[in-house]
């Protein structure tokens, strides 16, 4: 917990799925961006097709083929990076973050799963940390503790995804099916003067997390959640109720951006409501595709206008 005379406003932008774009004004930090929205077709766990809307003009993307990232739709919303981190690597985390680091010569901060992605499509070594969990690495305008988490029990619990994603000969791109979890991170930012917990999946280690006092906590709030035993009562008490909740995750990623995401919001007033239940005073935000969030240097929080 901080607080005092040192604190920066921080701008919180959400990029959809689990992704993120977090600032003080210098530093640009990005957790989990994926922006291509791939219309895939085949998948193991969790939902097994993309939703199908009428029109829709993306290509479809069998599981066992590559796909591209949306180059024109990152250009548009990510002008910047200085770090990315992964939660995990599924192609619906971790996909765009060799284009991103490319682009921006952003460092990547991940599972060797994750560095594996970076290293297959070219991201220069120099630019590349691995992380297993347990670290607090310092990077002068920010510091990270890498907290050992889990992945979401996607599918009624019957998820397996096993392995590492591999390191690819020369060009050849990943199939979709190739980006396993890889084990799941979730990480403690500390920036302006602030704690932030991030999560990226709809699970958690309670001991792992236990004790931390973040002034904002980014919590996966989609469905699977409801297969983890009081997933939001337990989380709110072993981080002593805390004053900010951010829902992240929420929404269908297998939709385009600009489809609608009715059905996805409709699910989240029930974990605001479990959020109450356990936390009265923690104040909730659901921030729909590329709203900005304000954390002042007072810690109040607010949609940026
Ligand atoms: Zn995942």
């Amino acid at each position: 917990m901080s607080g005092g005379g040192n604190t920066r406003e921080l701008r919180f932008t959400h990029f959809g799925a689990a992704g993120w774009s977090i600032t003080d004004g210098e530093t640009v930090v990005l957790l989990d961006p994926y922006l291509s929205r791939v219309r895939f077709q085949g998948r193991r766990y969790g939902p097994h097709d993309a939703t199908e809307i009428p029109d829709d003009p993306r290509p479809v993307i069998k599981i066992d083929e590559p796909a591209g990232s949306d180059a024109a739709t990152i250009d548009r919303h990510v002008p910047k990076a200085d770090y990315i981190l992964l939660s995990h690597s599924h192609f619906n985390h971790a996909m765009d973050v060799p284009y991103i680091a490319n682009k921006t010569g952003a460092v990547v901060i991940g599972t060797e799963s994750t560095c594996n992605i970076a290293i297959n499509g070219g991201v220069p070594d120099a630019q590349i940390h691995a992380v297993r969990g347990g670290e607090d690495y310092d990077y002068k305008t920010f510091s990270i503790r890498v907290i050992p988490s889990l992945h979401s029990a996607l599918s009624c619990k019957l998820y397996k995804d096993f392995g590492t994603v591999p390191l690819k000969d020369g060009d050849t791109p990943l199939r979709l099916d190739e980006y396993v979890e890889g084990g799941t991170l979730a990480y403690l930012l500390r920036m302006g003067g602030r704690e932030i917990l991030l999560f990226g999946s709809m699970n958690y280690i309670e001991r792992e997390v236990e004790g931390l006092r973040p002034d904002v906590v980014f919590v996966a709030s989609a469905p699977p959640r409801l297969d983890i035993h009081d997933y939001t009562g337990r989380l709110m008490r072993c981080l002593g109720r805390p004053p900010l909740v951010v829902a992240t995750h929420w929404d269908d990623q297998g939709l385009p951006f600009g489809a609608p995401q009715d059905k996805a919001l409709a699910q989240t007033p029930a974990f605001v409501a479990e959020v109450k239940a356990a936390s009265p005073e923690t104040e909730v935000f659901v921030p729909p595709h590329f709203q900005t969030l304000v954390l002042d240097a007072r810690g109040a929080m607010r949609v940026a206008e």
